[in-house]
C-alpha cells in the first residue's frame, strides 16, 4: 500500500489538501473557496469558522478521491496565507472576531502613532525586519483588542490567545478546547512584527508597546518537526502535523531554493519573490523585507530576503468581478492578444496601497495614458502589465541589496499558466522565466517539510533531484524598448503615491 503525505494550503481565496505520493507527484486534491467579506473600503476579512470547516471538508475530498485514509497518511504539512490574523477565546473556542486579511489596511493609523514614538516606520526594522505596515499581524490584533468589546479584558485575563492562520488551524487540529496545541513556525511568526529574528523569540518590549499580552502569543517551533497529531474525532486521527510554512516560505523551499542566491517568484493574490539569503539575515536598504525561509528541526534558521506585492492575480480578478469585462481570469490573455500592445495605458494598482519596494498604506489606485485609442484589450494589457512591472521594481531592489544580480528566475502560482505575461516579464526583466513541472509548489513544500520531519524522504538533495523544468521563456525585446516601458510605469507609479483622498 502506497504511503502520502498531506499538505492543507489555506490560501487567500481557497482552501486545499492535496495528496502527495514518495515521488513528489500530485495524487489526489480537495479544494474550497472561501467567502471574502469587505465592510469597508480597505478592509478585508475571513471567516475563521468557515475556513476551519472548509480545511475538515476538503481533507475528507482529498482522501476520498485518493482511496485513502488516516491509516496512508504519514504526515501532514500545514502552508498558509501569513498575516492574516485571528483571536479566539481559548476555553470556548469562539473567535471573538473575523479574521484580519493581510490586504486590510485598517491598522493605517495604529501603524502611524507607533512610528511617531520614533523612528517612524523603522521603528523596530533592526530587530523585526519588517517596516511598520499594515500588513503585519501584531498591529491587527492591536486593532482587534481596542475595538471589540471586552475583549482587552479577557486578554489580560488569560482568556484569548493570537495566532496566524497556521495557529488557529494546528490548534484546530490538534484537539481545540479539548488540548489543542497553541504554537506557530518560525516563519510565519517572522511576519507577526514580535519576533526578533536573530533569537527566533518574542520580543516582549515590543508586544508591550503594542499592547498585547505576550501570555496571547503562541509557542516558537521549526517549520519540519512533529508538533502534534490529528485529533481522534478527525479525518487525519492519530496523523503527526509535522510541517508549517506560511505559503511563501513553502513556495520557495518547494522550488528547492535550498542554496544562497537561488530565488523564486509566486504569481497570485499578490506576488512574493523570496531570495535565500542562507545562514545570514541580510538587513535590507532597498524596500525589501527580511524574514525567516525556513528552518527544520534544531538545524540552523536559513534568511531570505522579500519583495511582497499586494495586488496581482487579485487586480485579474477585480477586472472579472468588478468591471465584468471577462467571465474568468484566462480570458484576460485572449482579450490582452486582440492588441499588440498597451495602447499607452498603464495600471497602477495600488488597492491596499503599495507594498514592496515603496511601503506606502496611503497611495491608491491610479489608471493613466488613456485617449480615445485605448480599448478593453489596452487595458487588458495594462492589467498584465503591472504584475511584471511590479516584479521588475522588486527584483531591482533585490540586486541591489543583494549586490548579486539573478540570473533566472524560478516562477510558480495562478497566473503563470499566462504565456503572454511570461513573456513580457521575461522582456522587462531582461533574465529567463522558468516554470517547474510541479506547479504546485506552495502545497509541496509544506508536504516536503513534513515528509522530511517523519523520515518519508532523507534530506534536501533528495528533494532537490525532484525539481524538474516545464518550461522557459527568453528576453528578446530591445532595452530602449524595455527602458521605455519601464519609465512610464515609474513615471505612473509617481501618480498613484501623489493621489490624496
Ligand atoms: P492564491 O494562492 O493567492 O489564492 P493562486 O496561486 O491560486 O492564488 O492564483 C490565483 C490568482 O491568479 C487569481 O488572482 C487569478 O485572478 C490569477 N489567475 C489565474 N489564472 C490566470 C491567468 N491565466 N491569467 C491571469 N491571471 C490568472
Amino acid at each position: 500500500m502506497s504511503k502520502y503525505v498531506a499538505a492543507i494550503d489555506q490560501g487567500t481565496t481557497s482552501t486545499r489538501c492535496m495528496l502527495f505520493d514518495h515521488d513528489g507527484a500530485v495524487v489526489s486534491v480537495g479544494q474550497k473557496e472561501h467567502a471574502q467579506i469587505f465592510p469597508r473600503a480597505g478592509w478585508v476579512e475571513h471567516d475563521p469558522m468557515e475556513i476551519w470547516g472548509n480545511t475538515r471538508e476538503v481533507v475528507a475530498q482529498a482522501l476520498a478521491r485518493g482511496n485513502a485514509n488516516n491509516a496512508d497518511i504519514v504526515a501532514v504539512g500545514i502552508t498558509n496565507q501569513r498575516e492574516t490574523t485571528v483571536v479566539w477565546d481559548r476555553t470556548t473556542g469562539e473567535p471573538v472576531y473575523n479574521a484580519i486579511v493581510w490586504q486590510d489596511t485598517r491598522t493605517g493609523k495604529i501603524c502611524e502613532e507607533l512610528g511617531a514614538l520614533g523612528g517612524g516606520a523603522d521603528r523596530y526594522k533592526d530587530r523585526v525586519g519588517l517596516p511598520l505596515a499594515t500588513y503585519f499581524a501584531g498591529p491587527k490584533v492591536r486593532w482587534i483588542l481596542d475595538n471589540v468589546e471586552g475583549a482587552r479584558e479577557k486578554a489580560e485575563a488569560g482568556d484569548l490567545v493570537m495566532g496566524t492562520i497556521d495557529s488557529w488551524l494546528i490548534w484546530n487540529m490538534t484537539g481545540g478546547t479539548d488540548g489543542g496545541k497553541h504554537l506557530t513556525d518560525v516563519s510565519n511568526a517572522s511576519r507577526t512584527m514580535l519576533m526578533d529574528y536573530r533569537k527566533l523569540a518574542w520580543d516582549e518590549s515590543i508586544a508591550e508597546e503594542m499592547k498585547i499580552p505576550v501570555s496571547m502569543l503562541p509557542e516558537i517551533r521549526s517549520n519540519s518537526e512533529e508538533y502534534g497529531v490529528g485529533r481522534k474525532s478527525g479525518f487525519l486521527a492519530g496523523v503527526p502535523i509535522a510541517g508549517s510554512l506560511g505559503d511563501q516560505q513553502a513556495a520557495t523551499f518547494g522550488q528547492v531554493c535550498f542554496t544562497k542566491g537561488m530565488a523564486k517568484n509566486t504569481y497570485g493574490t499578490g506576488n512574493f519573490m523570496l531570495l535565500n539569503t542562507g545562514e545570514e539575515a541580510v538587513p535590507s536598504k532597498n524596500g525589501l523585507l527580511t524574514t525567516l525561509c525556513y528552518q527544520l528541526g534544531d538545524a540552523k534558521p536559513v534568511y531570505a530576503l522579500e519583495g511582497s506585492i499586494a495586488v496581482t492575480g487579485s487586480l485579474v480578478q477585480w477586472v472579472r468581478d468588478n468591471l465584468g469585462m471577462i467571465k474568468n481570469a484566462p480570458e484576460i490573455e485572449d482579450l490582452a492578444k486582440s492588441v499588440d500592445d498597451n495602447g499607452g495605458a498603464y495600471f497602477v494598482p495600488a488597492f491596499s496601497g503599495l507594498f514592496a519596494p515603496h511601503w506606502r498604506s496611503d497611495a491608491r489606485g491610479a489608471v493613466v495614458g488613456l485617449t480615445r485609442f485605448v480599448n478593453k484589450g489596452h487595458l487588458a494589457r495594462a492589467v498584465l502589465e503591472a504584475t511584471a512591472y511590479q516584479t521588475r521594481e522588486v527584483l531591482d531592489a533585490m540586486n541591489a541589496d543583494s549586490g548579486v544580480d539573478l540570473t533566472e528566475l524560478r516562477v510558480d502560482g495562478g497566473m503563470v499558466g499566462n504565456e503572454l505575461l511570461m513573456q513580457f516579464q521575461a522582456d522587462l526583466l531582461d533574465v529567463p522565466v522558468i516554470r517547474p513541472k510541479i506547479a504546485e509548489t506552495t502545497a509541496l513544500g509544506a508536504a516536503y517539510a513534513a515528509g522530511l520531519a517523519v523520515g518519508f524522504w532523507s534530506d534536501l538533495d533528495e528533494l532537490t533531484a525532484k525539481w524538474a523544468e516545464d518550461k522557459r521563456w527568453e528576453p528578446t525585446m530591445a532595452s530602449d524598448e524595455r527602458e521605455r516601458y519601464y519609465r512610464n510605469w515609474q513615471k505612473a507609479v509617481t501618480k498613484s503615491l501623489d493621489w490624496v483622498d
